[in-house]
């Protein structure tokens, strides 16, 4: 039997509804909010595999980084330039998080949100 337009659109709102509570629930349990945790572990997890690889220099100053001070810098600049050069992998290197905005800020490439 089909269900109506209605009917799931109704199931719709009550998954997105029940799926807000779970994460506000694991929000609580953690102490943060659920997305900053995860990009926390996804932060943590990157820094684990690029200290395996043994390439936790900064791409900017060539001294170690930490998870914490870690960044993904753009090589080329691509804020209002082109947003392939955002998620192109070879346009991207890690650096210090003051090391990259010191770079952008003197190379007039603000690049918000990196
Ligand atoms: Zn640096």
């Amino acid at each position: 039997m089909a269900r109506t337009p209605e009917a799931l659109e109704r199931d719709r709102v009550l998954c997105r509804l029940r799926s807000k509570k779970r994460n506000e629930r694991k929000s609580e349990f953690l102490g943060m909010r659920y997305t900053s945790a995860q990009a926390k572990l996804y932060r943590h997890l990157l820094f684990a595999y690029v200290c395996n690889a043994g390439h936790n220099q900064c791409m900017r100053c060539g001294e170690p980084m930490t998870a914490e001070n870690m960044s993904i810098d753009h090589i080329e600049p691509w804020f209002g330039v082109d947003v392939d050069l955002y998620w192109n992998l070879m346009n991207v290197k890690l650096s210090h998080k003051n090391c990259n905005s010191k770079y952008g800020r003197e190379s007039g490439s603000s690049t918000p949100g990196q």
